[in-house]
């Protein structure tokens, strides 16, 4: 979400004449998007903006943080960052070209930080779901994340998002209908609806009809854009992920077989304890009743190790749930207190030692089990759509499959964009690596 978030910044600036650099010392504008999911993310974000305010030794530079830090602690970062111009919070990204602007023009005059002048806004802003709609693709990119609501109302106590991200609120199905189809216009081909709560989209805006949900009824309509291969979303949860959801994955070819679930705990508990509102057991059945009507389905993952009060005993259930599901994969994460949600207030923190040792005891067990899952590709063909050069290898070429398995082979550039059939031929937990074979 924060990389979709990010992408409509940049959009909007480059519509202003702006240009994006790729190395820091040349830039005039220093935008850092920011997480506040976890701790450590909000101290690398401070770390990094505190870097490089030497960029501004000789010349002005415009500094901004952006997103659910700027969201969740406002003002105050100019305590802790005094050079900061701009703090624009999760409903306002569509205003920071226009803050960059005034900044520009004032900082260029007065040639001096002065926090007086700095711009905060973190206000709350009507519609401002509707306000991420804009992309800015690459050379032959075929994959794109379109955002269709902003917000989650489900309160789990561990969260920060319900206080970064306000609450629900859903665009009107016809609004990413036609930003799909625009960007089919100009070559995408699998689209990532985004939501914290994806499946409860339009709850509260628009009604059910026919027995399917407003989600469903948005996975209807873009089934029929001609031109677009393949749906996916993320994330749901498992509370509204319903019948009319899972019969979808049987009935609408474009929707991918991969599901990330999150899961958080395995202890009734603890998940009680979370505010999950479902048990180990609904989530069990969940998964069964998935892969009854889609068997290849992937099923991955959200984990928290060392919740306030998580005993031994809790922890084994957690590991238990992930033998019986065996998942695809799963990010394990350890419990990190977040100021201002319920679970920070709660007893029984655990120490660290505690977190460390059951975070890597179940990253064994999960990557064991990602192994395992992608074991059964070998020998096998598989379609996958190729996305252009790897990252680590320019050599090869890196694409996924409708599973969202990453695949990595050798084959020609022109490959970049389109869907090919691949023989896998070695895997790791993380990788399958093959050839392409004529379609
Ligand atoms: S459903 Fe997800 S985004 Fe919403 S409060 Fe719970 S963890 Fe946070």
């Amino acid at each position: 979400m924060n990389e979709r978030d990010s992408e409509q910044v940049a959009q909007m600036l480059i519509a202003r004449g702006h240009t994006i650099t790729a190395e820091a010392e040349g830039a005039d504008v220093v935008l850092l998007n920011t997480c506040s999911v976890r701790d450590l993310a909000e101290q690398k974000a401070l770390g990094k903006m505190g870097m490089l305010r030497a960029l501004s030794r000789n010349r002005p530079v415009i500094y901004g943080f952006l997103g659910c830090m700027a969201q969740s602690r406002g003002a105050a970062l100019l305590r802790e960052v005094p050079h900061l111009d701009l703090i624009v919070g999760t409903q306002k990204f569509h205003r920071v070209a226009d803050y960059v602007d005034q900044a520009i023009e004032r900082k260029w005059a007065a040639r001096r930080d002065d926090i007086r002048f700095s711009v905060v806004d973190v206000e709350e802003e009507q519609d401002s779901q509707s306000t991420i709609r804009d992309h800015l693709l690459g050379d032959k990119q075929v994959t794109a994340f379109v955002s269709i609501m902003q917000g989650c109302n489900m309160h789990c106590t561990f969260c920060i998002v319900p206080y970064t991200r306000g609450h629900e609120r859903s665009r009107p199905p016809a609004e990413i209908v036609k930003e799909v189809r625009a960007l089919v216009a100009r070559g995408v081909k699998e689209v990532t609806l985004l939501g914290q709560i994806v499946n409860l989209y339009g709850r509260h805006e628009f009604p059910s009809f026919d027995g399917k949900s407003p989600f469903v009824q948005l996975l209807d309509a873009l089934q029929q854009t001609d031109g677009l291969e393949r749906i996916r979303f993320t994330s749901p949860h498992p509370i509204g992920f319903r019948n009319d959801l899972i019969e979808s994955f049987a009935r609408l070819p474009k929707l991918v077989e991969h599901i990330h679930l999150p899961l958080q705990s395995g202890s009734n508990r603890v998940l009680k304890a979370m505010h999950r509102t479902y048990t180990a057991e609904k989530y069990i059945s969940l998964v069964d009743r998935i892969r009854a009507v889609t068997p290849d389905v992937a099923i991955t993952t959200d984990i928290i190790v060392g919740f306030p009060g998580e005993s031994e005993q809790d922890y084994a259930k957690t590991r238990e749930l992930v033998d019986r599901v065996g998942f695809d994969n799963a990010f394990v994460f350890k419990y990190s207190k977040r100021k201002g949600t319920p679970a920070s207030q709660m007893e029984g923190q655990l120490p660290d030692s505690v977190k460390e040792e059951r975070n890597q005891d179940l990253l064994e067990l999960v990557n064991r089990w990602a192994k395992r899952r992608n074991e059964i590709f070998l020998g096998k063909t598989i379609e996958i759509l190729c996305e252009g050069a790897s990252k680590t290898n320019s050599d090869r070429l890196v694409g996924r499959t409708r599973g969202n398995k990453i695949v990595v082979f050798e084959g020609a550039r022109e490959h970049t964009g389109n869907l090919l059939n691949v023989r896998i031929h070695r895997c790791t937990g993380y990788t399958l690596y093959g050839e392409p074979v004529s379609r």
